[in-house]
């Protein structure tokens, strides 16, 4: 989601932006310092290969990706997967574990059926008994992985999605390699998921938006935090939804019942040194709701902001202890109400 506003800095000319397309959404680099045009076409084309990798092992929008092929293996047959896949599938059923089985790699078949997937067609309430039979196969514990033999194998007729995870992993992959190429400062934003390192400018820390989760206004920031060698991933029920009947489905799944989320928690983001871990954690919090999000964001020490529709209609901040330790009360101040 493009929840967060790298662009709070206006285009200045001392920092070179690279963008483009992938994963179904945008990506921006961008590089202080004048770079000639050379090295910004050697570059984007590292930064490409590194992208177009990913995509090439965890798409399921292309027939032909590793992940893929893991999906339409026989259940109960191992498959020998990439050390890149293994880390993401790894660290997916981490926080699978650690958050009790909200964050689920296996719940595709749901997203499918809520149109919010590969198989996409006209928004519509899905059928209970197909919802039931797909529920029925999910859930993180039918997919085992092997480690040391860098193989996995699902045990039900599950689905697995990786676009709660992947887009994070591609920041990080990208990142890493700017960092082999001597880029020490950099911004890295894939879709609204982002990693800072270094500085923009000597003395000034990169500057990320947090967006007002409000899907009617576009791209109004409710908080600014200064970023160093830090990376920041956003879920919302804002910007990815359908509605029917006045009813809003958001595309974050609980995959204890199968059915979207729906509460006054309208965005989670989290700050990690990894960005792959922060985007499964916002996606993890977003399915517990405010009160257990808050729970498991001091039980974990993670660094989190909640934004929340209250009754009345204004919009709410809550900020977790680790969050609090970061920043002081003044940078975390919201700008508007
Ligand atoms: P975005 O990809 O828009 O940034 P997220 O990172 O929150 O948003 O990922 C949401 C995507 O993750 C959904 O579109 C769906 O494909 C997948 N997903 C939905 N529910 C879950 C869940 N409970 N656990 C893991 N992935 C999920």
């Amino acid at each position: 989601l493009a929840l967060l506003l790298a662009a709070c800095q206006p285009r200045e000319p001392e920092i070179q932006h690279l963008d483009g397309q992938i994963f179904g959404t945008f990506y921006q680099i961008s590089l202080p310092g004048s770079l000639g045009k050379d090295e910004l076409a050697r570059l984007r084309e590292g930064i490409e290969a590194e992208l177009e990798a990913v995509d090439a092992s965890m798409s399921t929008y292309r027939d032909d990706s590793e992940l893929m092929r893991l999906n339409r293996q026989p259940v109960g047959q191992w498959l020998e997967l990439s050390a890149e896949l293994m880390t993401v599938l790894s660290a997916a059923q981490q926080v699978a574990e650690a958050s009790d089985g909200a964050f689920d790699i296996t719940v595709g078949a749901l997203v499918n059926l809520w149109s919010f997937g590969p198989e996409a067609r006209p928004s519509r309430i899905p059928e209970p008994d197909e919802l039931a039979a797909r529920l029925a196969q999910s859930g993180h514990t039918h997919l085992q992985l092997d480690q040391q033999q860098h193989r996995a194998r699902r045990l039900s007729d599950h689905f697995v999605d990786l676009s709660g995870i992947a887009k994070g992993y591609g920041v990080d992959r990208v990142s890493a390699w700017l960092l082999a190429q001597g880029q020490d400062n950099h911004l890295v934003n894939i879709g609204g998921d982002l990693v800072g390192l270094g500085e923009r400018r000597p003395g000034q820390p990169w500057r990320i938006g947090v967006e007002l989760p409000d899907s009617s206004q576009t791209q109004v920031a409710r908080h600014i935090l200064p970023i160093h060698d830090l990376s920041v991933a956003t879920s919302g029920d804002y910007r990815n939804f359908f509605e029917d009947d006045g009813q809003r489905y958001s595309h974050t799944i609980d995959p204890r019942s199968g059915q979207p989320m729906q509460h006054r928690l309208a965005s989670v983001t989290v700050l990690h040194p990894s960005n792959m871990l922060a985007d499964a954690w916002a996606t993890a919090l977003m399915v517990v709701g405010p009160e257990q999000a808050q729970e498991l964001a001091r039980q974990q020490n993670l660094m989190v902001l909640l934004l929340s529709r209250e009754p009345d209609g204004r919009w709410s901040s809550w900020s977790s202890p680790a969050l609090d330790e970061q920043f002081d009360s003044e940078t975390l101040k919201p700008l508007s109400s």
